[in-house]
């Protein structure tokens, strides 16, 4: 649609709606918003589909479901992780015992003739399928349901090892490599069965990981040890040589950024500092940039196989990705995070926005580089310049922001900016926003107020749609019905 039409499309709209009488006029771009909630199959299985399903559209007006699917993860599958108190629904006892993880549907063997993992059933809800019993009433219902799986797998399921990533100490990790060919037929395999085994309205991925470059500095809030990045697999070695980069080189200038993090650790302050000592090792291994460009391209490689693979079935289901939390703290992974490059292969972005948590999650990722390359930084000082270069408004000091997480103001510019880097694109943006994801006890809990201010401040910013995260089983109703209410409030409810 050009401008012109556009602009008499937008005209025609506000002028039937002020028209006295013309209330039953549907305004097209108030139909076009997308209201989600991403559930797990425990959930169903708990409460019964018909009660999870009026609950949702009634406190929220929910008219899309994210189910996850697939993940042997506990952020978006089982109940309430063990340590944080049980939300006001669904069964009132930890799954610690039970919860185990994989496809919370059949597994169709036919579609997973290129990939050597095979058997990847959830075995925690017997035979229950999700898709099979929630898409009827789903559909009853007018709500969309999108199939959401993530990149999160376990060590010791039959023949998972042949797709681990190696990390930079020799070891196999439990995560796997996009370049590992099992692994990334195994990535549209499934999408695959899904698209033709389900009567679905689309599929997101996610995938909370970075490159190894990130991961020796310890840069994010996750931050495992130095010696776990990766991937240094003969997969990703012979695709490094296919681009002109060393591997061996590479493999060693990650060494002696490993042996510098871990001094840095220990306080030892290298001779003209850390921050000059990380830039003349990136100077000395160039590779070290090399290879974090790689494993990110490699992620871009194998989102654009699912998204190709999916629209070569059904070009009417929806395809796009769930982007890290990692994004709002570590500029150099937002660097990577180059939305408009993404947007030719993603229909929409669920871009993670959590208000809440981001506050300790900040603060651990300060507290993380605060004692790597920027050691030589004072970390409140540390953290003004990330606000300053990640281009927030007032948040809190250091000391307070685990206990004040992050102001509704951040939901509001981190969507105006995703939203201007998408323009022109036909990308619908949906931010992921926090409803009770756990923070350590003591630390910022989600509020009504606060919830409500945050869907507010997504929608103010042009959002076309909100993904109420990550789980409806940790989610209190309360705070449920706050974004309903905020939802009311813009017309949507
Ligand atoms: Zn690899």
């Amino acid at each position: 649609m050009d401008r012109r039409v556009f602009l008499q499309h937008a005209a025609g709209t506000v002028v039937a709606a002020s028209l006295p009488g013309a209330s039953f006029a549907v305004d097209p771009a108030r139909q076009q918003k997308m209201i989600g909630i991403q559930v797990g199959a425990v959930s169903f299985v708990d409460e019964g589909v018909s009660k999870v399903l009026d609950e949702c559209q009634q406190s929220a007006a929910v008219n899309t479901l994210f189910v996850a699917t697939f993940t042997y993860g506990r952020g978006i599958a089982g109940r309430q992780v063990p340590g944080q108190p049980l939300p006001d629904h669904g069964s009132q006892r930890y799954d610690t015992d039970t919860f185990f993880g994989g496809s919370y549907t059949k597994v169709n063997p036919k579609y997973y003739t290129n990939t050597a993992f095979k058997d990847f059933r959830a075995p925690d809800l017997g035979n229950f399928d999700v898709l099979e019993q929630v898409i009827p009433e789903a559909k009853k219902r007018g709500m969309k349901t999108i199939c959401w799986y993530e990149d999160v797998f376990r060590r010791g399921l039959p023949n998972v090892e042949k797709l681990q990533e190696v990390e930079l100490s020799g070891k196999k990790a439990a995560t796997l490599c996009f370049n590992n060919p099992d692994y990334l037929s195994w990535l549209q395999d499934i999408a695959e069965d899904w698209s033709r085994s389900y009567d679905i309205d689309g599929i997101m991925w996610g995938s909370e990981r970075q490159g190894a470059l990130s991961n020796v500095l310890g840069a994010s809030h996750a931050h495992p040890q130095p010696s776990a990045a990766t991937c240094f697999c003969e997969f990703c070695y012979a695709k490094a040589r296919r681009q002109g980069v060393n591997p061996e080189r590479a493999k060693q200038g990650f060494l002696e950024l490993e042996k510098f993090v871990l001094a840095s650790r220990k306080g030892v302050r290298p001779v003209d500092g850390s921050y000059v000592e990380f830039w003349r090792l990136m100077l000395r291994y160039p590779e070290l940039l090399a290879w974090e460009s790689l494993w990110t391209s490699s992620l871009r490689e194998a989102q654009k196989a699912i998204y190709d693979r999916v629209k070569g079935i059904n070009p009417k289901l929806g395809v796009g990705w769930h982007i890290w939390h990692n994004n709002s703290f570590n500029p150099i992974y937002r660097a990577e995070q180059d939305l408009a490059e993404m947007a030719p292969y993603s229909d929409f972005l669920k871009i993670v926005m959590y208000q809440n948590c981001a506050g300790e999650r900040m603060a651990d990722y300060i507290n993380s580089v605060g004692t790597s390359y920027f050691s030589d930084v004072p970390k409140q000082e540390l953290l003004e310049f990330h606000y300053r270069v990640l281009d927030y408004g007032k948040e809190a000091s250091l000391k307070d922001l685990p206990v004040t997480g992050f102001s509704a103001d951040y939901v509001y510019r981190e969507t105006m900016r995703a939203k201007k880097a998408l323009e022109g694109s036909k990308t619908k943006l949906w931010p992921g926003i926090d409803i009770d994801i756990p923070t350590a006890g003591g630390n910022a809990k989600c509020t009504p107020d606060g919830t409500k201010a945050v869907v507010l401040a997504a929608f103010r910013g042009g959002a076309e749609g909100v993904i109420l995260s990550r789980k409806y089983s940790e989610m209190k109703l309360e705070n449920l019905r706050a974004a309903g209410g905020a939802l009311k409030e813009v017309g949507l409810g």
